[in-house]
């Protein structure tokens, strides 16, 4: 079977809920992948980041095979003997005193909203069904029906509703819009650091840092997804820690298992996540032996192989090499580490196409960005084969 006839069969027999380039991937190691007719492309994706470690990482492959030939699920109605060594990891890494493992990231939005809602009632005194989260807009949090409830997309809310209410929405940077949502009512503020899905945008300096100071003087939860920015991305363990603040709760899923497998979970403060009693809240597979094994291994590469340093370094390098590039189709470009949103003034699909037949996946993001986010492993040598490419794309 070559190309077309993979493509015939996923348009025939597949829901049209994605519209992926018409590349067949086949293989994929570290940064690069082999689609089926055998060409090779340098991934700029990195499967929406859930791939910082690189495509099938030998140490976390190793370890992922090891578990599967053990256990791989014993439901949490019995224990198992990685969980807890997962728990113990993600504390250490993060400082956070408990998690709670979940598999997309979507479901670990959930639960920190459940969590948000409990900790609302029980430890702040919202009367009962009052309890308000306050989102950002333009927000990505995942495509639950709540989730889709404090979205401020139509193509991701349209015939979907009707919708879960307890959400309100304040302007994504704005200071001043969170200060006069803030109410008596309010049990969080859910917010990514960086909105990724929304074009790689970074709030003004200072933004989440004045959040974080109006949160506690409302004693309102400041709930951060990292899902996308997190672990490593922006060339931070998390992208909260450009503003030196300590959220109360933080998301994360995606690279959790360098993209063996989905694990997300959400890592609190004591009392956020302390909220939950045995039966309030789980998942069959949340937590199960061969996801705490894949997450333990994607955690250490990330951390013995310095890839978040790299993300940091490299990001930079990548950042203000793109700059150079003189194309009078270009905007704005942005990032941080190997996170970057290059903007343009007419549609990115083309250019996406365009560089796909260059060796270059990637992928746009909002009609007319172009977000590069290469696996974390790539090398200065493999950035500058890309931006060559690149260049011969962009240049008028
Ligand atoms: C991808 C993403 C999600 C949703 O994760 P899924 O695993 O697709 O459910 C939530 N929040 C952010 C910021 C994301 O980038």
């Amino acid at each position: 079977m070559n190309t077309q006839d993979y493509i015939v069969l996923e348009e025939q027999f597949g829901a049209h809920n994605y519209h992926p380039l018409d590349v067949v991937v086949t293989k994929a190691e570290g940064v690069w992948v082999t689609d089926v007719d055998g060409n090779r492309y340098l991934d700029c994706l990195a499967a929406y980041s859930a791939v910082n470690q690189g495509h099938c990482h030998p140490k976390i492959y190793q370890a992922f095979i090891e578990q599967a030939k053990n256990v791989t699920l014993t439901s949490r109605a019995f224990r198992n003997d990685k969980l807890s060594l997962l728990y113990k990891k993600l504390h250490e890494v993060t400082g956070y005193d408990l998690s709670l493992p979940m598999n997309s990231g979507a479901e670990a939005v959930e639960t920190a909203v459940k969590a948000a809602r409990k900790w609302g009632y029980a430890v702040k005194g919202i009367p009962d069904g009052k309890a308000e989260i306050i989102c950002a807009s333009n927000n990505f949090h995942g495509r639950t029906t709540t989730i889709i409830s404090f979205s401020t997309e139509e193509a991701y809310r349209n015939n979907f509703g009707p919708f879960t209410p307890g959400f309100r929405i304040v302007e994504f940077g704005n200071i001043d819009s969170l200060k006069q949502a803030l109410n008596k009512n309010s049990a969080a503020f859910l917010v990514e650091p960086i909105q990724g899905e929304a074009g790689i945008i970074i709030p003004p300096e200072g933004y989440l840092r004045e959040a974080a100071r109006l949160c506690k003087e409302h004693n309102v939860l400041l709930i951060v997804d990292e899902i996308q920015s997190g672990l490593g991305r922006s060339g931070k363990l998390f992208a909260y820690e450009y503003e030196g603040i300590q959220p109360d709760a933080v998301i994360i899923g995606k690279a959790l298992s360098g993209g063996f497998y989905p694990v997300s979970a959400v890592l609190s403060k004591k009392e956020v996540l302390g909220v939950f009693n045995p039966g309030e809240h789980g998942s069959t597979f949340g937590g199960n032996p061969l996801a705490a094994a894949t997450a333990i291994a994607a955690i250490d590469v990330l951390i013995d192989e310095h890839l978040i340093e790299r993300s940091f370094e490299l990001g930079k390098y990548f950042l203000e090499k793109l700059r150079e590039i003189k194309c009078t189709h270009i905007k704005t470009i942005r990032g941080r580490g190997l996170w970057i949103g290059l903007e343009l003034d007419t549609n990115a699909r083309p250019y996406c196409e365009a560089l796909m037949k260059h060796g270059i996946l990637c992928k746009e993001t909002h009609d007319t960005v172009i977000r590069f986010a290469p696996p974390l492993v790539i090398t200065k040598e493999e950035i500058d084969w890309a931006l060559e490419r690149i260049a011969k794309v962009l240049i008028d």
